[in-house]
């Protein structure tokens, strides 16, 4: 058989058929499976067969076809679902840490994986955290005990792009394990696997389910990683994912393609279009030829992705009026979704940063973060003109 390509893995890659043959994956919303008889049941909790399954927080065949489809996309062995984003980040790192180990991070992370960090602190695992586009820094934070690296390849709001290839090496000296947070990448745009990561992670939240119905996530890796290291953590402590949110996330990838590259040629047209616009003091966006990581996204991403940062003159006030003055673009805090949103991190999603923290990274008062939809074009420049004109 040869190796299909994405947009057909997307659409067919994991699918499992009950005797009816339903066209559509079915929704196997159960918690439990029955067994024919008990030497059965027995034999199944020695080693569960690959069409075997023995209760929902283990695995569920809904969920393991989203599993399977989003392991043949990032190209690993084999995933995990969870129950959103965060219990994969958290999975992903408290699975495979011990009191001792020690994390080098890149510092832009997103509020709630800073949190995981400062968790595994109280456990005794010591957290060192790095600017991540600096490999001096990432090579100086490395120890003979360092277990895990942990970034995210684009961050959050300020959109810098990390080198995965060049971080992967400076971690395998060491024999850590690089755990990367790729949902700025999206998995269309990903070579995660390729460059060097050895464990992928997605909030399915944004663009997996891409409509901005259900909370989900997922934990990409080896075989071995997946089965032994991460899922006997994940199946005792209960962050399994919905078999309804995974038939929602399966139905998200087969539109998957299709739309994040209608996003990311929007986004690409938004920030090359607003680029030296009075009213903004800087347009943020890795498919710009001046950002200072173009390269590198080019050669990671292969595009820009679908979120364009922007710095209203003016500063909140300035922010204010302009998302104020938005009628398609809609005020919330999510992205990836089909529709475009925009958000004031400053005073939102990074309102509790301290001042010198926000100052760091970059997180100004006038910094908005768009995460462009799949609307025309056309209605979203105007949209967006005619909002900063109220500026
Ligand atoms: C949203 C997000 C998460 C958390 O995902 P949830 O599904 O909301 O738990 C983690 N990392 C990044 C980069 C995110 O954008």
């Amino acid at each position: 058989m040869t190796e299909w390509k994405t947009r057909t893995k997307l659409v067919h890659s994991g699918s499992r058929r009950s005797q009816y043959g339903e066209m559509s994956e079915a929704i196997f919303l159960t918690q439990g499976f029955v067994y024919e008889s008990a030497e059965e049941a027995e034999a199944r909790f020695i080693e569960a067969g690959p069409d075997e399954f023995i209760y929902a927080r283990y695995g569920n065949p809904t969920v393991r076809m989203f599993e399977e489809r989003m392991a043949a996309i990032e190209g690993t062995e084999d995933a995990f679902a969870t129950a959103s984003g965060m219990a994969a980040v958290n999975g992903a790192l408290t699975a495979l840490l011990k009191a001792g180990d020690h994390v080098v991070a890149a510092r832009a992370l997103f509020g709630s994986c800073l949190y995981v960090l400062e968790i595994l602190g109280r456990f005794g695992v010591e957290v060192t955290l790095v600017d991540g586009t600096d490999l001096d820094q990432w090579r100086a934070a490395m120890r003979d005990g360092t277990r895990a690296v942990f970034l995210e390849s684009v961050s959050n709001p300020t959109l810098e792009v990390i080198d995965v290839k060049s971080v992967a090496e400076i971690a395998h000296e060491k024999g850590a394990t690089v755990i990367v947070d790729n949902v700025f990448a999206t998995p269309t745009f990903s070579k995660a696997v390729a460059l060097g990561a050895d464990v992928v992670v997605y909030s399915a939240t944004k663009h997996i389910d891409g409509s901005g119905r259900c909370l989900g996530g997922v934990v990409c890796g080896t075989k071995n990683y997946i089965r032994k290291v991460l899922e006997p953590y994940l199946k005792h402590t209960g962050a399994a994912l919905s078999p309804f949110n995974a038939w929602v996330m399966l139905k998200g990838m087969e539109t998957l393609d299709l739309r994040v590259r209608t996003q990311a040629a929007n986004a690409q047209a938004i920030a090359e279009t607003l680029s030296g616009h009075a009213k903004l003091s800087r347009v943020i966006y890795p498919g710009l030829p001046g950002h200072p990581q173009h390269r590198i996204a080019m050669d990671q991403m292969g595009a820009g992705g679908t979120v364009v940062t922007l710095e209203v003159a003016g500063g909140q006030e300035g922010a204010f009026r302009f998302l104020n003055a938005l009628e398609i673009v809609m005020i919330s805090n999510n992205l990836g979704d089909a529709k475009s949103i925009i958000t004031h991190p400053a005073t939102t999603t990074h309102q509790r940063l301290p001042a010198e923290q926000k100052v760091l990274l970059g997180i100004t008062p006038g910094l908005v973060r768009l995460s462009v939809g799949i609307e025309d074009i056309g209605d979203l420049l105007a949209d967006l003109r005619k909002a900063l004109d109220a500026v």
